[in-house]
Formats: C-alpha cells, structure tokens, sequence
C-alpha cells in the first residue's frame, strides 16, 4: 500500500481529496491521522508556489512519506489576476467569505459584463518519497455576477457564475455533487490522478 499525506488542516478538503483518489493500492490520510503538524507560512506569489511549500513541509515533517497538497484561488481579469493567491484573505486578514464578495462586488462596480470574466484556479503538487514533484492544474471559467445568488458551497461561490452553466446560475445554486464535475479542483485531482497511475 502507497502511503500518501494529504497535507492540509482542512479536514473537508482531505476527505475530498482522498475520496476523488480513491486508486487500488494507495492510502490518502490526513495530517492529523499521520500524527504530524504542520502549516507552513503560505507566502509564495503564486499557487504552485504554495501548494509546493504545503507538500514539502509535511515530506519534511513526516521525514520523507509521500504528500499531496492543493493551493486554490480566483482570478478576476478586470482586477488583473486579483484576487489570486489572495483570495482568502481578499479583505484583511480577519475577512471572511461575506467581507471578501462584499470587496469584489465593489471593486467590479461599473465594469460591464463582458469585461467580467474571471476563473477558479486549483494547483496540486505531489512529492514523492524520493523527493520526486508531480504538478496539475485545473480551471473552471465564467463571470462575476452583480449579486450573490444560492447558499451552497462556499468562498466566492455565490458570486461566480460558470461558463459551464450558459452564465445562468451560480456555483452556489447548484448541489456539491454538480459543482464536482466541472470545479477546478476536480480538474486537479483528475489531472493528477492520471500521472500517479503511470
Ligand atoms: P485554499 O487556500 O485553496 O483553501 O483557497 C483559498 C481561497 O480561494 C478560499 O478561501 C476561497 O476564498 C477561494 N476558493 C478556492 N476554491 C474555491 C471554490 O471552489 N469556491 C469558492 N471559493 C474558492
């Protein structure tokens, strides 16, 4: 059995992973259940810079077990790339999704609709026992509505509207399980599925 460490504190992030991962022959398990601690300063300008940094603190810390981690974000081409590998903290450290749409909702006021295109970005990087990297990326494309709209999901949810969707609803007007198939992350996992199989 393949061990691997899902390197993040988000325990819902670890269970998607491990659950989109499900591959005979491969164990995914949290940080907590490898028994290590780790949550490195995220402070690389870009996502494969930060889930390199997640990935190579728990190969370190676990001394040398295989690990995973993701780093995520939404880019806004009317903001040039805003927020990025901001987004979580978009509106101050102590800002929270509703802070942070709030912000993005302002900074888009009076930019017309074809200009407000934008994408969710999900970046992997996988560290081999050897040391060895796998990267993946995966996108999802749309707009920023005018409005927040729906109560699932989380983060910028309720404010992007994917392509995917003909620009009608929301990631947060759709079930998990559909926001699944076409979401970034999922875009990710499958990329980086295929290269752990090979
Ligand atoms: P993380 O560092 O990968 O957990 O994500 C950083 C931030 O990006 C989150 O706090 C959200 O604000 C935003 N984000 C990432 N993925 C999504 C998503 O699927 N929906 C909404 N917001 C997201």
């Amino acid at each position: 059995m393949k061990r691997v460490i899902v390197a993040t504190n988000n325990a819902h992030k670890a269970d998607e992973i491990a659950h989109m991962l499900d591959m005979d022959g491969w164990e995914f398990v949290t940080l907590a259940e490898a028994g290590i601690a780790s949550d490195p300063a995220e402070d690389a300008d870009t996502f494969v810079g930060n889930a390199r940094i997640k990935a190579r603190a728990a190969h370190e810390a676990s001394g040398g077990c295989a690990s995973l981690a993701d780093d995520s974000g939404l880019e806004v081409d009317a903001l040039d790339g805003a927020p990025g590998v901001f987004s979580a903290r978009f509106a101050g450290e102590d800002g929270n999704d509703a802070a942070n749409n709030a912000l993005l909702l302002e900074k888009l006021a009076g930019v017309p609709d074809a200009e407000r295109t934008a994408r969710f970005v999900c970046t992997m990087v996988f560290v081999g026992e050897d040391g060895t990297e796998k990267v993946s990326r995966g996108t999802v494309e749309g707009r920023i509505g005018r409005e927040e709209r729906g109560c699932e999901g989380f983060g910028y949810d309720p404010l992007f509207l994917p392509d995917a969707y003909g620009g009608e609803k929301t990631f947060a007007e759709v079930p998990q399980s559909e926001k699944n198939k076409i979401s970034h992350r999922a875009c990710a996992l499958s990329s980086m599925k295929e290269q752990l199989i090979c």
